[in-house]
């Protein structure tokens, strides 16, 4: 699945974005999370929790759920140009990409839509 760049028209897969689609981090943001959750949550006392060890486990299941995010973008193609780093490549065979190719009369080598 080739990707065109919308600026400087370089085909090819795009990449991600430090906080999306990097699976170092999405590692990294799921362990914080069950770190904090590990050393400051006590499972058989939650109705003990105060303001703060509440705040804790919001800001710990955020980090959680931003990873699995992360991690879900991380199987798909990034959409950052790898030439020019403009975001919003498109994919070629997409509705938006096939416009965007007729439209501006871009010649797409052969090989390219392999
Ligand atoms: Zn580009």
């Amino acid at each position: 699945m080739k990707q065109l760049c919308v600026r400087c028209l370089f085909i090819g897969t795009g990449r991600h974005g430090l906080f999306s689609g990097n699976v170092y981090v999405a590692i990294a943001q799921v362990s914080l999370g069950i770190a904090l959750i590990a050393v400051n949550i006590d499972f058989g006392n939650l109705g003990g929790l105060d303001w703060e060890k509440s705040l804790i486990l919001a800001i710990s299941l955020l980090s959680i759920l931003v990873g699995i995010l992360n991690f879900r973008d991380y199987t798909k193609p990034g959409r950052i140009c790898p030439k020019c780093a403009t975001p919003g490549m498109l994919v070629i065979e997409s509705p938006e990409g096939q416009r965007f190719i007729r439209e501006n009369n871009i010649k797409i080598p052969e090989q390219a839509m392999k």
